[in-house]
């Protein structure tokens, strides 16, 4: 059985990544917080430069200089996931365990993706296909990724 698609965590985000990095021995310190919290008010997986734009838009310093660093450790304690979009700039989001099953429109013309979700019972119908599908190869499906291709509104 593949898993269940989990709804977004209803709210206490910061709780959950706290547990993550007790979890690891690492400190949930003010500037990983503020950068959980710009990728969780997102709708989309962000660019360093965005990060950088939104938090001083809400009036808060992100530090540039450990913004990569920090992200490093975000990763580690699984929390955040590095994206890879048409134009090989890096993009990061919250993990989907926390942020919710959803997938991505990608421009192909100027690389930038949005969240998308699929309806549930659609969901639900791809997953049993794709693991009868893998299950024909020996091979068993835990989760599924899938992009959408194409070019956003102010691209077309
Ligand atoms: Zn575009
Ligand atoms: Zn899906």
């Amino acid at each position: 059985m593949a898993k269940k698609h989990p709804n977004k965590l209803s709210g206490d985000v910061h709780g959950e990544v706290a547990r993550r990095f007790i979890k690891h021995d690492q400190r949930y310190t003010s500037q990983r917080r503020l950068i959980v919290t710009v990728l969780s008010a997102s709708d989309r997986p962000l660019m360093i430069q965005q990060m950088l734009k939104r938090s001083s838009d809400a009036k808060k310093v992100l530090a540039q200089s450990s913004l990569y660093r920090n992200l490093v450790v975000l990763e580690a304690v699984g929390v955040v996931q590095r994206i890879f979009s048409t134009d090989d700039v890096a993009r990061y989001e919250l993990n989907d365990d926390i942020l919710g099953h959803h997938h991505h429109l990608v421009c192909s013309k100027c690389g930038d993706i949005r969240d998308v979700r699929i309806p549930d019972s659609i969901e639900s119908s791809l997953d049993s296909t794709l693991t009868k599908i893998a299950k024909h190869s020996g091979f068993q499906l835990d989760q599924h990724r899938l992009d959408l291709i194409g070019r956003c509104s102010r691209c077309v």
